[in-house]
């Protein structure tokens, strides 16, 4: 509703004081950040179990499957001891949370009204899931807490590649400025040096203090400035970089290039833990209020020592309206060793690897993240999809492999095709093949993406491993 609204009305919302427009909600979660930030280990445990209980509680009250397993192992959330109650709990994956759904939703969101996410599938099974509204301002304010650790204010202007198509615009523009947020916004599915030199005067206009978007994009995007001869923006204080990994030869790109902090985190769209880089080190940080991280071995054992790689396993505190619990992220990390010099007493991660990066090339071999193609719009036909993988084979041409979930129809592929084509203009041709499974790889991994153009040397996000 805001995005659809004129400008002189966004801006005049925008005079109100942040912490006002964003809501009770999320003053609350600020205020939490604060109170707790540098709580001693015991006490953040205490008030970590206590959220626990009230989570365990619910889920034994209103989410039918959780009722279910805690009835069989004898297990009572309120009489119990919470942490070791925790562990005797199955882990869940998303096929589990796929082949029922209904028993993983809270019959009961204590009021709370919730809407409908997806992941986009980067293990190959995307998944439709709800969350109740409050998770969006929460999220705000443990995403705002974090940056500010680098400096940011939402006051400050900022410039933002991330997944967003720019539909209703004129042609050629392919920047948006959003009040709001006091960003301007490029489109990161036109990283080509016209649309650039265009964009880039608006951009100046700005003068943006802070860079937030995918890596592979903030990467691109510097590259083509660079290899083009337009100016790099200066006064940059830092780059905030989400939703993918991000390997260690960009960050020493973006540095280099900019001059300033580069900072990243790890989250996902379940939001289930939370972890990012504090003021003095890049190891992620992981908040105890948000959601309880552990990390397994192959056998499911929980591993407690450093420098052992294990899945994240993550069980998120506030999404009443469909509680993960002991939920298998499908991503890995590695334990850090001892504490940190910020003082913080918060489990921390040394290393995360997530959702890979890929680039899909246009006709032009203008690279377009796939982050953007898929995570970056929303796309109601996953609910129906079950698993589903990209390969190309030639720039501009792109097959998607599809394993049709329960009332998969026409309108799903026309909803999947136009929105590929259309974020880039039609300068990529979308085709389809339906199949009964994805096929592995050598390591028996289905791969979201099979990517065989070879990309120029200047753009090579997955050269090393995050
Ligand atoms: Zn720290």
């Amino acid at each position: 509703m805001y995005q659809a609204s004129p400008l002189w009305l966004q801006r005049l919302y925008s005079s109100i004081p942040f912490d006002w427009r964003a809501g009770r909600v999320y003053r609350e979660t600020r205020e939490l950040i604060r109170a707790t930030d540098y709580l001693t280990l015991g006490q953040l445990q205490e008030r970590q179990f206590q959220k626990l209980r009230e989570l365990l509680v619910h889920c034994q009250q209103h989410v039918p499957a959780w009722r279910k397993v805690m009835l069989h192992i004898g297990l009572n959330p309120k009489t119990d001891d919470v942490l070791t109650g925790l562990e005797r709990l199955p882990l869940v994956d998303k096929s589990d949370l796929v082949a029922n759904p209904d028993g993983y939703r809270a019959t009961y969101a204590h009021g709370e009204l919730v809407y409908k996410d997806n992941t986009g599938g980067s293990s190959g099974t995307p998944m439709a899931f709800v969350k109740n509204n409050s998770m969006y301002p929460r999220e705000l304010a443990y995403m705002l807490a974090q940056w500010e650790r680098v400096g940011y204010d939402p006051r400050h202007p900022k410039l933002t590649l991330r997944g967003r198509t720019f539909s209703g615009l004129n042609t050629d523009q392919r920047w948006v400025f959003n009040p709001i947020y006091n960003e301007i916004a490029l489109s990161t599915y036109h990283l080509d040096t016209n649309t650039l030199a265009k964009s880039m005067k608006q951009v100046r206009r700005v003068q943006p203090q802070f860079i937030h978007g995918y890596p592979s994009a903030i990467v691109a995007f510097l590259q083509v400035l660079l290899d083009s001869k337009i100016a790099i923006p200066e006064g940059i204080r830092a780059v905030l970089c989400g939703s993918e990994p991000l390997y260690d030869h960009q960050r020493k790109f973006i540095t280099d290039t900019l001059g300033c902090r580069c900072y990243s985190w790890y989250g996902q769209s379940e939001c289930v833990i939370l972890a990012g880089e504090c003021e003095d080190s890049h190891e992620y940080h992981s908040f105890p209020l948000y959601g309880i991280m552990t990390l397994v071995d192959e056998n499911n054992q929980v591993i407690q020592e450093p420098n052992v790689e294990g899945e994240i396993i993550g069980t998120s505190l506030h999404n009443i309206a469909m509680p993960f619990v002991r939920y298998r992220t499908g991503d890995r990390g590695i334990l850090a060793q001892g504490g940190c010099v910020c003082g913080r007493q918060y489990p921390r991660l040394k290393q995360v690897s997530g959702r890979a990066q890929y680039f899909i090339y246009t006709r032009e071999m203008t690279p377009v993240p796939a982050t953007a193609i898929i995570f970056g719009q929303h796309f109601a036909a996953f609910e129906r999809v079950r698993g589903i993988q990209l390969v190309q084979e030639e720039p501009g041409d792109l097959l998607v492999r599809i394993i049709q979930g329960d009332h998969f129809s026409e309108k799903d592929e026309r909803e999947i095709l136009d929105k590929m084509r259309h974020s880039v203009d039609l300068k990529l041709d979308v085709r389809f093949e339906y199949r009964r499974e994805l096929p592995c790889n050598q390591a028996g991994k289905v791969e979201f993406v099979i990517q065989n153009v070879c990309p120029p040397a200047s753009v090579q996000p997955d050269s090393d491993s995050a």
